[in-house]
């Protein structure tokens, strides 16, 4: 029977341990579409899962890897045939389901978007699941109604991978982005990015009050916990909110005050089960933001063999922007 490299999670008596091995394709999960993967990238979920800090992996042994982008090597569904190329974010891949740390993976057709004719495979895993849910969040927020002309909009974690994203979404979008970070030494990045403005995190770290001073329309917030109630007290009236993380926590020491006193809209996003036409209108966009420049300037790459350091850097902060993981 054919095998395949691939990242692998094993249970072990005291945790889990997440190794290169051969997997045998007979092991492969239900699906009716194939697909050779040729990148995939490194999320803050995906650091989770091969450092097991977090119970995300619900089934062994797992193939790590929540996103993917490749080539159809195989299909009976009437969607998909051999030599399309697919992007794969979410559906519990990496989680429950057999994931993207290999040359293969085997899913559901419905669960795969078309690539987009202007985005490689690399380009795609360098937007990933961080890039896609940014770009979910500012269609939250234009949902919202909210323009650039309603005043200036913050991004928390921002030199992060969900941050870097949405700032250079936010700021192509002809938005006023004032970009939260702990790493006053990615300033220069972040104005790179189309940041305005750059804000010490210490800032929104000190105990919330219900209602603070008015400084942001909305926001992107990618830490959640005592950031995010920070930044709910100080959003402008009629503001809103896309929340979508919890890099700083996952708490959330807030009051009801900016909800009734201000009017302000707290959203939240969710990237894994988000269904199928959303995703495909927010790839659509992503074909065009971040531009490419940007896009390469954030990116950075690794083989399978980096992922175990690279799941350790994300969980600790300390990666900029995305890693996309160049596959065989
Ligand atoms: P990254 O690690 O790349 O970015 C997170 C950033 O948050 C860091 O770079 C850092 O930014 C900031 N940060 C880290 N720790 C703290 C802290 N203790 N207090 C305040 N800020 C902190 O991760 P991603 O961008 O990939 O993901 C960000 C979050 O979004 C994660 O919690 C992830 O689980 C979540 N997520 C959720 C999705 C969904 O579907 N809802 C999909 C994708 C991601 P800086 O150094 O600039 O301060």
């Amino acid at each position: 029977m054919a095998k395949f490299k691939a990242f692998v999670i094993r249970k072990t008596d005291g945790g889990t341990t997440a190794a290169l091995a051969d997997f045998d394709e007979a092991e492969l999960m239900d699906g009716d579409v194939t697909f050779r993967i040729e990148y995939s990238t490194v999320n803050y979920k995906d650091g989770l899962a091969i450092t097991g800090k977090a119970p995300v992996v619900r089934r062994f042994p797992m193939i790590a890897g929540i996103d993917g982008a490749g080539t159809v090597e195989s299909s009976t569904n009437p969607a998909w045939k051999p030599g399309d190329k697919v992007v794969l974010n979410g559906w519990g891949c990496g989680e429950t389901h057999l994931g993207c740390y290999a040359e293969k993976a085997r899913v559901k057709g419905e669960w795969l978007v078309r690539l987009p004719a202007g985005l490689s495979a690399r380009e795609a895993m360098s937007i990933g699941t961080a890039g896609y849910t940014a770009m979910l969040c500012v269609m939250a927020l234009e949902r919202h109604g909210l323009t650039p002309a309603h005043g200036p909009v913050v991004v928390t974690g921002a030199a992060g991978g969900v941050g870097s994203t949405a700032v250079a979404i936010l700021a192509e979008l002809g938005f006023t982005v004032h970009a939260v970070t702990g790493r006053p030494q990615e300033a220069d990045y972040l104005k790179s990015l189309g940041a305005a403005e750059i804000i010490d995190r210490k800032e929104l770290a000190s105990p919330p009050r219900p209602l603070a001073k008015e400084r942001w329309a909305g926001g992107v917030d990618a830490v959640g916990s005592t950031t995010l109630a920070n930044v709910l007290s100080m959003i402008r009236y009629g503001g809103a909110v896309a929340a979508c993380g919890l890099a700083g926590g996952m708490d959330l020491p807030a009051t009801v005050a900016p909800f009734i006193l201000r009017g302000v809209c707290l959203y939240g996003i969710d990237s894994v089960m988000c269904p199928l036409e959303r995703r495909r209108e927010a790839w659509k966009r992503l074909e065009n933001h971040p531009d490419r420049r940007k896009l390469a300037m954030m990116t950075s790459e690794i083989g399978l063999d980096g992922l175990p350091d690279a799941a350790a850097a994300i969980l600790k902060g300390a990666v900029r922007g995305r890693i996309v993981v160049k596959i065989g």
